[in-house]
Order: C-alpha cells, then sequence, then structure tokens
C-alpha cells in the first residue's frame, strides 16, 4: 500500500511536469481514495477503460489521454458525466500525463517507441518545448519493406506506408507518436529517411512524394501504449504496488 500524493509527487517529478506547456493538466485530475494498492494503466481514460478498471478494483488509473482538454465543451453532462461519475462513485484517482509522457528522455512514448524498433536516440526537435520529437539512427540500413515489416511486427498491425514509387534504404528515422503528421515537414527538415507517426493527412501523401521521405503512420493508439506502461512499471516498482495495462483496442 502507498500513499496517493507520495505517488503523485514523485510522477510529477519524476515526468517533470512544470518544464511543458500542454493542453490539459498533467498529475492529478480527479481525486479519489489516498490509500493505494493497485495501479491500472492504459492509453485513453475512456468508458471501457474506467469500467475494466473499476472491475480490477484498482484504485488508480494511469493515462496518457485524461480529460479536460483546452477548448472541449466545460458542462459536465453526457458521456463526460458518466466517465466523471463512475469514476467519483468507486473513489478512483484519475492521474493523467500528456507532453510530459510524449517527451520523457527514457519512459516517453517516443523513446519507448525508439527501443522498440530499435532507433538510436541522436537528438530531439520539433515545435514544443522540451522537444518531443525524435531523431536517431537504424543500426543497419534498412529497406522500407523491411521496416514496414518491423513496425507491422513490434506494433502487431500494418503501418499505412507513404513513399514515393520506389524502394530505398533507411538509417535516420524521425519519431513522433500520436497525432504527430503536422511534425512531417519538420522531420524531412532535419534529415530523415523516415518518420513514424500515429495519424495521418491528406497532405502527409504529396509530402512524402515530394520529398522522397517515407511516411509511416502507424496508429495514435497504437504507437503511445508504451510510455505508460514504462511508467506504471517504475511507480509499482517504487511503491511495491500491483500494476496492470489493460488494452482496449482501437484501430486509429
Ligand atoms: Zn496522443
Amino acid at each position: 500500500m502507498a500513499m496517493m500524493n507520495e505517488i503523485l509527487s514523485f510522477a510529477d517529478e519524476l515526468l517533470e511536469v512544470d518544464n511543458y506547456n500542454d493542453y490539459c493538466p498533467n498529475g492529478l485530475q480527479i481525486e479519489g481514495r489516498s490509500e493505494i494498492k493497485k495501479i491500472v494503466c492504459g492509453v485513453t481514460a475512456s468508458q471501457a477503460l474506467i469500467d475494466s478498471a473499476i472491475a480490477q478494483k484498482a484504485d488508480l488509473i494511469l493515462v496518457h489521454h485524461g480529460f479536460f482538454w483546452r477548448g472541449e465543451s466545460l458542462p459536465i453532462v453526457g458521456l463526460k458525466k458518466r466517465r466523471i461519475k463512475a469514476i467519483l462513485d468507486a473513489e478512483i484517482n484519475l492521474l493523467g500525463y500528456h507532453l510530459p509522457l510524449d517527451g520523457h528522455r527514457e519512459l516517453g512514448n517516443n523513446a519507448q517507441l525508439a527501443k522498440l524498433l530499435g532507433v538510436n536516440i541522436e537528438h530531439w526537435f520539433g515545435a514544443t518545448k522540451p522537444e518531443i520529437c525524435l531523431f536517431g539512427s537504424l543500426d543497419a540500413p534498412t529497406s522500407s519493406e523491411q521496416f514496414t515489416s518491423l513496425i507491422q511486427q513490434k506494433l502487431a498491425r500494418t503501418p499505412l506506408h507513404l513513399r514515393k514509387n520506389n524502394s530505398k534504404c533507411i538509417v535516420k528515422v524521425g519519431i513522433c507518436t500520436g497525432g504527430a503528421q503536422n511534425y512531417f515537414e519538420s522531420a524531412i527538415e532535419q534529415g530523415v529517411d523516415a518518420f513514424v507517426t500515429g495519424e495521418v493527412s491528406e497532405q502527409s501523401y504529396h509530402l512524402a512524394v515530394e520529398s522522397g521521405v517515407d511516411f509511416y503512420s502507424a496508429g495514435h493508439h497504437a504507437t503511445e501504449r508504451f510510455g505508460v506502461q514504462a511508467l506504471a512499471k517504475v511507480i509499482s516498482e517504487k511503491f511495491k504496488l500491483e500494476s496492470e495495462y489493460i488494452e482496449i483496442e482501437n484501430p486509429v
């Protein structure tokens, strides 16, 4: 058993939340009971994740996509009311880390995806401070087809691969998980051979063809499953708590 306030200060400090200017609150989003025995983690605080956490008798739900996004409608009605009521009734704590969990140099979604794909991190780039996109290189030149298979194998889903109509070798890779297709041009400027992100836009195709840089849309959910698991592992080891990752399938 551990105290929620101790877990919170540990996680806030570890993820350096004060360094980020985010569009949702990072840290404790909904307060529940003060003593924690079990953590459930997942990508998004959807009703399905909340229901599973309640069924698992969790005291703490740890997510990458929590609540209260800038620009969203404020009244607590409809779906939002149902989610929040379920959490409050069960006295569960909702702990959410967004950009800090994309940008953390070891536990973050990007660092974890780089590790999974064998990309050695060289530097970070992007418009946010601290930057959350990474530039790295593969150990050996890899064909686009081999790189597609690697992503498919590691993420258990086929990425959408946009490219000029010829096969080429990939060494330098840009990674920015989630909905980061708008960083494709910055990645091209960094001199990458390929860019991996979660989502895709219409213009991503033209940028890929005109720049000759391969673009991989590997899924917003699929590319952001690893940060929250790495963080939950560190917290559960530090405080000797039970922790479980719940995969809620999402094709996007
Ligand atoms: Zn995301």
